[in-house]
């Protein structure tokens, strides 16, 4: 296992890259801990494989240098890197038995027999597949198969981290929360550095300790699920983390107070003068419909959706979200909004300005 260091690093699939636009990944210095549930979330095309395939060496990244604990790997072919990759679709041999393709990474090793046919039959276990051990690979399901490629990535636990690259995709929906939860049971008895990319929030906050959220080939933010939620760094992490994300109004700072199109939203900390675009963003979970305090807001519409339920409001043109928790009524007087200054962020050209606290 190791800890991973990305230095310096880029990547351009164009050959003379002029600006940074030519840059899948713009340039990034990130270190990823030694044992680390990681995942790394981001819409499509933003350049998840792109980072994935560097780390693993399938991509040789245009400038920078990547480091396994001391050592440099920048030019290390795949092979001496040790780390296993699950891909999005499944790479199984056909001719095989099961048992055989889960062994296989163990026997091309030479480990000890005992050894394989004890971890086969653990990994077997964990994708449940024991029925299945003695039966050829061809003939399977592509769900089954994927599962077949999830534990031949597990299967080594001598390797430097696991990388999945949108490993459920072709799982069935119940079968996908099973596997997850035994990837994070797997991580915790054995601590392996893993990198899970995907561009769905929710395997994102269940599977990892931290989210590296990637946006039009930046990292953005690297946190906990917690600090994605309370203080999204960016506003892209605002609203595509978050059901439904962050909330959004153009504002001028005064110190302790926004000023907005629809009137002023007091702030929970003191904030300097911003230049450019200056935004607040506010998580629906912290804003609450009234009978007069706050924002004028006009309800445009309530959505029902079994948990609880969300106000749409056109506040001075912009629409936002507001989540009334089960139980609270939403009567036709509700005609302003307000936001828990605690809880409102502010942002200058889509990043956040931290304030000083009062
Ligand atoms: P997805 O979720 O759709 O797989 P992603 O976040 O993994 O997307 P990448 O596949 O890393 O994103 O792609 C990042 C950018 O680099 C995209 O603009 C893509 O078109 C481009 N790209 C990826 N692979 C290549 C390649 N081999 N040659 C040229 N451009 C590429």
């Amino acid at each position: 296992m190791a800890r991973i260091t990305l230095s310096n690093l880029a990547h351009s699939y164009v050959p003379n890259p002029k600006s940074e636009a030519d840059f899948a990944l713009k340039e990034m210095d990130h270190v990823w801990d030694d044992g680390g549930a990681y995942a790394l979330l981001g819409a499509s095309g933003c350049g998840k494989t792109t980072l994935l395939n560097i780390i693993s060496g399938l991509v040789h990244p245009s400038q920078g240098r990547v480091l396994f604990g001391d050592d440099d790997m920048t030019n290390a072919p795949t092979a001496m890197r040790n780390i296993a990759q699950v891909f999005q679709f499944p790479v199984v041999y056909d001719t095989m038995t099961v048992r055989e393709n889960l062994a296989f990474p163990l026997k091309n090793r030479v480990m000890d027999p005992a050894y394989i046919q004890s971890r086969v039959a653990q990994i077997a276990a964990m994708i449940g597949m024991e029925a299945t051990l003695d039966r050829k690979a061809r003939g399977l399901t592509a769900d089954a198969k994927q599962k077949i490629s999830l534990g031949r990535g597990m299967v080594r636990q001598d390797v430097n981290a696991i990388l999945f690259d949108e490993p459920l995709t072709v799982i069935d929906p119940h079968m996908k929360w099973e596997l997850r939860t035994q990837l994070k049971l797997l991580h915790r008895e054995f601590g392996h550095t893993m990198i899970y990319v995907t561009h769905d929030q929710t395997e994102a906050l269940t599977f990892a300790d931290k989210v590296v959220v990637l946006h039009e080939g930046r990292v953005v933010q690297m946190g906990t699920p917690q600090e994605l939620f309370e203080t999204p760094e960016h506003t892209f992490v605002g609203y595509f983390i978050g059901s439904p994300g962050m909330n959004l109004l153009d504002a001028t700072i005064d110190g302790a107070r926004a000023q907005t199109a629809a009137g002023p939203v007091p702030l929970g900390a003191t904030y300097a003068p911003q230049q450019g675009r200056t935004q607040i963003g506010i998580r629906p979970e912290y804003a609450v419909m009234t009978k007069g305090e706050g924002l004028p807001a006009r309800v445009l519409r309530v959505e029902d959706v079994g948990r609880h339920r969300i106000i749409r409001a056109d506040v001075a043109g912009t629409q936002i979200s507001v989540i009334v928790p089960e139980g609270q009524p939403v009567g036709d007087d509700l005609t302003h909004v307000r936001f828990d200054p605690a809880r409102v962020n502010v942002y200058a050209n889509d990043w956040r300005v931290k304030g000083a606290d009062r």
